[in-house]
Order: C-alpha cells, then sequence, then structure tokens
C-alpha cells in the first residue's frame, strides 16, 4: 500500500479535525495515537464550549454539524461567578454560540466520521528523527518505525514528541494545580449543586483559589479545585490522589479550601469522588514562531500550549481548519511533489497561527493571574463588568 501523503500524531481535537477534514478533501493522511483503543479514553477535562467563529467552524467544514448537534448542549450557557463567602456577582446567559461538548462525545463524533484503518490506535510515539535522506522517520514505543511522509503533523499535546524537529522549547509550570474531581447523581450534595449550577458553569474565587463546576453531558458534575501548589505536588509522594476520603481531608485543611468558605462549598468538597491531578503548563508566547522546517509542522497544544482559557480546543481545531485548506490551496501547484508548494502551504497556515497562537498563550497567562489574584474573585468580576456583563447585587448564599 502506498505510504500516506500525511502522518498526524494524536487523536486529540487538533488531530481529529484535521484527519476528518483530508479525508474531506481527499488527501491520504494515518494518524497514529498513543491510546491502546478508541475504547481507551482519558476522562480528563470534562467539557469543551465550541465556539461559532472557531471549533464550530471546523465542525462544518468536516461536514459534522448535524452529528455534533445531537451531542451538543446549546442551553449550557449560564455562567456564574460566587466568591467563597457564598455571595454571587455574576449570573451571565452567553448565548447560543458556545455549545458544549463532552470531550469524549466530540471524539465519538469524529471516529465515526475517520475510517477504522485510518487510525492506528497503541502507537505512542517515542521519538522523531531524520533518515539518511534528511526526512523526518517516526519511532514509536513498539520499536516499528514509519516514514516517507510528505508531512508529519504533530498533534501531540502538550508533551509533543514532534516539537523537537523544531525548537528545543519545554514547557513551564504556572503555578497552578487543577485537582480534578466529579459528583455525581447519586451524591447526596447533587440536588444543591444543581440548583447552584444548573446545566452551565459556575467559579467561586478566593484567595489564590478558584473552584469551578461544570454540567456534564451524563448529568453529573466536574469540580475542578485550583490551587496554587510547587509542579510536584502530585509526584513528590506526599498526596495520594487514590484516597478520596484523604484527599478531602487535604483539600478542606486550612491551607486550601479552608474554614473561611462558605460551608455549602465545603460540603460539595466532602462528598466529591474521583480525584486526579492536572497541572497547567504553558510555553512562552514569543515560542510559538519558528523558522520553517520543511516536512513537519504542529497543530493545537504542541503549537501554542497555554494555560485554560476557554479557547485551547477551538484553536486546535481552528488550526486544523486552515492547515488542510492551505493544503487543499496548494493541491494544483502539486504539493504531493513539489517541495516548494508543500513549504508554501505549511508556511501559509504558520503564519496565520503564529500570531493567534502567541495570542492565545498571553490570554491564558493573563487570565490565570486574574483567577488565581490574592483578592479573587474582585478581579474576575472587573473583567467581565469591563465586558459589559451586568454584575449583581450582592447577596448571601
Ligand atoms: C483544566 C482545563 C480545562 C480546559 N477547558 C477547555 C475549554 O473549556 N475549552 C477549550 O477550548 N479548551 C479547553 N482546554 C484546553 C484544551 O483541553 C486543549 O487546548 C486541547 O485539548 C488541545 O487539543 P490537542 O488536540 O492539541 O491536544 P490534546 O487534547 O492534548 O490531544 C493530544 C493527543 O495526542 C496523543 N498523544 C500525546 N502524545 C503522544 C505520542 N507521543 N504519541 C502518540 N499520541 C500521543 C494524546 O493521547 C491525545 O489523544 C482546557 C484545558 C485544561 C487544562
Amino acid at each position: 500500500m502506498a505510504t500516506p501523503s500525511i502522518a498526524i500524531i494524536g487523536a486529540g481535537p487538533s488531530g481529529l479535525a484535521l484527519a476528518r477534514l483530508l479525508e474531506c478533501r481527499g488527501i491520504t493522511y494515518v494518524l497514529y495515537e498513543r491510546d491502546a483503543s478508541a475504547a481507551v479514553f482519558d476522562r480528563t477535562g470534562g467539557t469543551l464550549d465550541i465556539h461559532a467563529s472557531t471549533g464550530q467552524r471546523a465542525i462544518v467544514e468536516g461536514g459534522l454539524l448535524a452529528a455534533f448537534a445531537k451531542y451538543a448542549r446549546y442551553d449550557a450557557s449560564t455562567f456564574r461567578l460566587w466568591d467563597r463567602h457564598g455571595t454571587q456577582y455574576i449570573q451571565h446567559e452567553r448565548g447560543s454560540d458556545f455549545p458544549e461538548i463532552d470531550r469524549g462525545d466530540l471524539r465519538r463524533i469524529y471516529l465515526d466520521a475517520i475510517p477504522e484503518g485510518k487510525i492506528r490506535w497503541g502507537m505512542g510515539l517515542k521519538r522523531v528523527g531524520r533518515g539518511e535522506d534528511g526526512e523526518p522517520v517516526l519511532e514509536f514505543a513498539d520499536g516499528t518505525t514509519a516514514s516517507g511522509f510528505r508531512l508529519v503533523v504533530g498533534a501531540d499535546g502538550a508533551w509533543s514528541k514532534v516539537r523537537s524537529l523544531i525548537n528545543d522549547v519545554k514547557p513551564q509550570y504556572c503555578g497552578i494545580h487543577i485537582i480534578e474531581s466529579r459528583i455525581s447523581p447519586t451524591n447526596s450534595v447533587y440536588s444543591q449543586v444543581q440548583s447552584r449550577v444548573g446545566k452551565g458553569m459556575m467559579l467561586i474565587g478566593g484567595p489564590n483559589q478558584m473552584i469551578t463546576l461544570q454540567n456534564l453531558g451524563d448529568e453529573s458534575y466536574r469540580m475542578y479545585l485550583g490551587v496554587r501548589v510547587p509542579a510536584d505536588f502530585a509526584t513528590a509522594g506526599q498526596v495520594d490522589f487514590a484516597d478520596t476520603e484523604g484527599m478531602r481531608a487535604m483539600c478542606l485543611s486550612n491551607a486550601f479550601f479552608g474554614d473561611d468558605w462558605a460551608d455549602e462549598f465545603r460540603a460539595y468538597i466532602r462528598h466529591a469522588t474521583d480525584f486526579r491531578p492536572w497541572p497547567l503548563y504553558h510555553i512562552p508566547p514569543a515560542s510559538v514562531a519558528w523558522d520553517p522546517v520543511p516536512g513537519v509542522t504542529l497543530v493545537g497544544d504542541a503549537a501554542h500550549l497555554g494555560p485554560p482559557s476557554g479557547e485551547g480546543a477551538n484553536f486546535a481545531m481552528t488550526d486544523a481548519l486552515y492547515l488542510a485548506d492551505q493544503l487543499a490551496e496548494q493541491q494544483n501547484a502539486g504539493w504531493l511533489v513539489d517541495d516548494e508548494a508543500r513549504d508554501r502551504a505549511v508556511r501559509g497556515y504558520e503564519v496565520e497561527m503564529f500570531e493567534r497562537g502567541a495570542k492565545l498563550i498571553q490570554r491564558g497567562v493573563d487570565m490565570t493571574e486574574v483567577f488565581y489574584a490574592g483578592d479573587s474573585p474582585r478581579p474576575t468580576v472587573e473583567l467581565f463588568r469591563g465586558k459589559g456583563v451586568p454584575v449583581l447585587e450582592e447577596k448571601g448564599a
């Protein structure tokens, strides 16, 4: 069988969107994913809001709007902001341009639309080298190699291995860990959480800390406890995330969500389950731009990893759209055989992405400072007020 033109590494939002868009444009590709099978899914991340001007465009261009609409929650757009004492500041309807979809459902939509044989599961990339002809050679954890592609696209997320062919940038710790947890419909605090958060999302700010609650498609709530801790918080052997009681006690200690947090919010933590760490990393905005590297490029977090800003997956899918468009545009110029046409297509995508990606990271860095400020949630209130969002009269919980 002829070698596909493009190798995509990683089946996250960027890699899957790219695969689907190439499929629609008749460009051959293979997607290598580290997960052992489609059934394995890292549940981290919960729900994503997919914006009309970015992520949804990739979905529409991929011919998947009807499938997306089946899973998307267009009524999950209410945003609420509280402080730790139980005072609400904001209740804002973001409108229908921001439907939420569970990360697993987004993946399912794409997997249903990409021919099975084109995704190679259980293929963790170990490193990318260069062959004697200078072309990229993919070396996988199982000892196999693959080469001969016209283009290798790193869609392999924060710790991209493909990035090493482009630069030696390493992600930097943002100073924040998200402690992810869950409140399921059978949980005794579920109805209380439901009455506060509804179908949307709620932020609760305190000094250097933030609780985020999000409703998921299975009706459960994902609760993110954001804390300022050292980078080795989860790995130094001091914290056992599998010990649910221990995690609850630690999170409720005065170092984190202690006595000065409202009893109701502490009750959410006292009953939470399924604790997992999610350390936040970013790359410096200035490192998003790089000199052209023939036959290799990056999309999504591999290219522009930033702290969460509500746009990461959206921008990742936009990258896929712009890259697929540029390749399609250079089809007549013969990019499959003509290196200059290929490099022109890749550069056309990269130049637009560099500026957009750098801004995305800066936005995430700025938002992290606002959300985790010493006087949080005051700066968050002011941020939303500055955007014209009405601030509520102060009222107790
Ligand atoms: C707490 C949190 C909340 C967030 N919420 C939002 C949100 O609401 N909205 C939003 O737009 N964004 C959000 N983001 C950002 C979003 O999750 C990322 O920007 C997005 O997932 C990036 O997609 P990606 O495809 O580039 O990378 P990823 O989603 O990281 O996917 C990478 C894929 O590559 C695979 N892979 C990795 N290494 C290898 C390897 N060596 N070999 C083979 N495969 C490999 C992985 O298994 C994975 O499938 C959030 C991020 C965080 C941390």
